[in-house]
């Protein structure tokens, strides 16, 4: 694919030569409540710090005038409304992320429909902003999941590492077709710091890496951060000195998800069946 792309200068907007989307689960308990034993209060209860984590992240992302997606568990929003409504206020996204962390790929077409409505309806209610992106719980999707995202109207998901570039999916002809954000494991803090516990310099480096060969073919880097991981203490200096180094740098493109699909869709795009 990719012989009718734009070269990089202009795959992005003028004066950037790469994209960094920092995106935010805030999955509250519900993430580790679904794959730990319900008396594993060793690993749930480390999620009790999701409040302080997304206060942490939210200074931080202030204190560089930057612009990130927060995909919301359903449940966590209502149990925490306040932040919900300080993340909307600082200009951030918020975006769907399943009601409760239930794996997609174990629910009918139908239950995943509903679940979806229910996450929206709770967060545009929370919000008062209309959430129009999706990343789908431990990126446990299955071919029902983008299709019920088109049938909601949604513009984004954020589920299928399949590049380093968005592209556009129809799984549903009649439907506008979604772009699809390209996330990673290795762009993801519970893999860096809960599966292997890296010091926070040694992430910084995997990330200032990958980020600097995506600069050079003018990709883009999706992070995935939870408040409870990333939003401690050490870690969080991770993801402050990528920013710091990105901004640095002058022409990476830091900002909401939304935005970057937006970019995607009205200005390259892609003809989903040369995918
Ligand atoms: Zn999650």
């Amino acid at each position: 694919m990719g012989d009718a792309r734009p070269s990089g200068s202009e795959r992005w907007p003028a004066g950037y030569r790469c994209a960094l989307s920092v995106t935010i689960d805030v999955d509250g308990r519900y993430g580790e409540a679904n794959y730990r034993p319900a008396d594993d209060m060793y690993w749930i209860s480390q999620t009790a710090y999701d409040p302080r984590g997304t206060e942490r992240l939210l200074e931080l992302l202030a204190d560089r005038e930057t612009f990130a997606t927060f995909c919301w568990v359903g449940r966590a929003a209502v149990d925490h409304p306040m932040h919900v409504r300080s993340a909307v206020a600082a200009g951030h996204e918020i975006a769907l992320h399943s009601w409760d962390h239930r794996p997609y790929n174990r629910m009918t077409p139908q239950e995943q429909r509903a679940d979806m409505e229910q996450s929206l309806e709770a967060l545009q209610r929370i919000s008062g902003m209309t959430p129009v992106g999706h990343k789908t719980a431990s990126w446990r999707y299955d071919e029902a999941t983008h299709r019920v995202a088109q049938e909601l109207g949604l513009l984004w998901v954020m589920d299928e590492p399949g590049g380093d570039l968005p592209y556009l999916i129809q799984p549903a002809s009649t439907f506008p077709p979604l772009v699809q954000l390209p996330p990673s494991r290795w762009f993801d803090d519970y893999t860096l710091f809960v599966d292997h516990v890296l010091p926070p310099r040694h992430a910084f480096e995997l990330w200032r890496d990958d980020l600097d060969v995506l600069r050079d073919e003018a990709g883009m880097m999706c992070l995935t951060l939870h408040p409870f991981v990333s939003g401690r203490p050490g870690p969080s200096r991770t993801l402050a000195w990528l920013l710091d180094y990105a901004i640095d740098l002058g022409d990476v493109w830091i900002d909401r998800a939304d935005r970057m699909a937006r970019w995607w869709s009205g200005n390259v795009g892609d003809v989903p069946d040369s995918v």
